[in-house]
């Protein structure tokens, strides 16, 4: 292909977008508190991120606690408003997904303002319990969940084992009759609807690892098992539809699926099972370009309305409902602090040009980019600036030109090695699937609240790396 041929056949990019500046709003894109400084410097629970930086250094991993909490609670009284009993319903359970952002101190505050937990290994389970969230109040998840990680849940009471295959359940059956308990479990059903971003697909086929297919049978030979066996408690039904969904849609479908096969089982059966888990995966904003995501309340009320009118189709009373957001509390609340390092510029096919703009982290502290391609914004965190924009691209240090940290952002053209740049919406799938890559130590955790510090998890050093390698 000639120089020219290739040329031509390149699209040219949409301009690139500054990101929207902290304005306080629940449903916007930086925590609650940010505020930009009467000199243009972003502060996040009342702390200057240029204090932060000088005395925690970077790349660090920024919370903010009254954010965090407040959407906690506020999902908590949404759903208990929504599915009240005043209302037809018969009640609500919110449990937090720990896999988003989990740390001791996050447990712990998430339980306080009224949220229950959801753990997926015996290593979340620990950090719950550590934190002194009750066993009744977590739920432990899993499509390969070891024996040890099973008697564990027994052990602390775990209020509900989420049962994934049916080889599982003997297992289950038999380490609770060893442990002389009656277990709790839940029959993760997989509706063949699969959500995420806009839309919805609703297929029959179920080509993947988790739950017991509704329409090939296996949902209903799954209940079946766990009704046989006296050794458990048959708590009801889980669905789990997707992630970042933002069209409330695809639950409906998801939703009337699994109270289907409920009231199929109290007819066949007479066993009305108490609670169905209508699963989590409510959208967020990454960069502010996406449509607004569902409030809790709208999120809440939806749900409410279609679990009524599918148990008034069904003839069956409504079950209570429990649901399990993750990035939802966790998302919006949590923002990653680097440095600038390098900045190149770089000229593009199209004759536009692109400035490389490297920071201190990368793919390490958040593999999303790279593993879903998922879209960030990025913002000048030390200072405010009057330059023109440019098309930029944040990236990592690490040795893969995939380590994208932001595809496409417009940042002031006087960028420069020494700032302090904040991509938003990291509190989420940030920390919790940090890796080592490049031996490089994970950034601290840093809860800012009040004015205040107060270091959740502290950084990691190369002292720490080398501690495990045994030589
Ligand atoms: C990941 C997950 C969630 C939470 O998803 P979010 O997109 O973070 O809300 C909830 N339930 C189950 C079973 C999950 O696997």
């Amino acid at each position: 292909m000639t120089a020219t041929a290739a040329a031509s056949a390149v699209v040219p990019e949409p301009a690139a977008a500054v990101a929207p500046e902290p304005d306080g709003a629940p449903d916007g894109l930086w925590p609650t508190t940010a505020r930009r400084t009467a000199d243009g410097s972003l502060a996040v629970g009342g702390v200057d991120l240029r204090d932060l930086a000088r005395e925690h250094g970077t790349p660090a991993y920024v919370v903010d606690e009254a954010d965090l909490r407040g959407r906690a609670r506020t999902f908590a009284d949404a759903f208990a408003a929504a599915f009240a009993p005043d209302r037809g319903l018969a009640g609500a359970e919110v449990y937090y997904a720990g896999k988003a952002f989990l740390t001791v101190a996050v447990a712990g505050w998430v339980h306080e303002e009224g949220l229950r937990l959801d753990v997926a290994t015996g290593g979340e389970l620990a950090v719950a319990v550590r934190a002194g969230v009750p066993g009744p109040a977590l739920a432990l998840h899993g499509n390969n969940k070891s024996d040890a990680e099973l008697r564990a849940a027994l052990t602390h009471r775990v209020g509900r084992v989420v049962v994934d295959s049916l080889p599982e359940i003997g297992r289950v059956a038999d380490l609770a009759a060893a442990a002389g308990v009656r277990a709790p479990v839940m029959v993760r059903v997989t509706t063949g609807v699969h959500a995420g971003g806009h839309e919805f697909i609703a297929t029959a086929h179920e080509d993947q690892k988790f739950g017991l297919s509704l329409a090939a049978g296996a949902a209903a030979e799954a209940v079946a098992a766990v009704l046989a066996r006296p050794e458990l408690e048959l708590v009801g039904l889980h669905s789990h539809i997707g992630s970042q969904i933002l069209d409330l849609a695809g639950f409906e479908v998801a939703a009337r699926a699994v109270l289907g096969l409920r009231a199929q089982v109290a007819e066949q059966t007479g066993y009305l099972m108490p609670e169905v888990d209508l699963g989590g995966g409510y959208g967020i904003r990454y960069t502010g370009a996406e449509s607004a995501p569902p409030t809790p309340a709208r999120v809440a009320t939806a749900l409410a309305d279609v679990v009524r009118r599918a148990c008034a189709d069904l003839g069956t009373p409504p079950p209570r409902v429990s649901v399990e957001p993750g990035r939802a509390v966790a998302g919006p609340a949590g923002l990653t602090l680097y440095t600038v390092g390098t900045v190149k510029d770089v000229r593009l096919d199209d004759g536009g040009a692109r400035r490389y703009v490297s920071v201190d982290g990368g793919m390490s502290d958040n593999i999303r980019p790279a593993l879903y391609g998922a879209e960030y914004t990025a913002a000048l965190a030390g200072r405010a600036s009057a330059a023109d924009p440019v098309t930029a691209r944040v990236v990592g240090k690490h040795c893969e030109s995939g380590d994208v940290v932001v595809r496409h952002v417009a940042l002031p053209a006087d960028v420069a090695d020494g700032d302090l740049l904040a991509v938003p919406a990291t509190g989420a799938y940030g920390r919790s699937m940090a890796s080592n890559y490049n031996a490089m130590p994970r950034p601290p955790v840093l809860a800012v609240r009040d004015g205040r510090v107060r270091v959740l998890v502290r950084r990691e050093t190369v002292e720490d790396l080398l501690a495990l390698d045994l030589g």
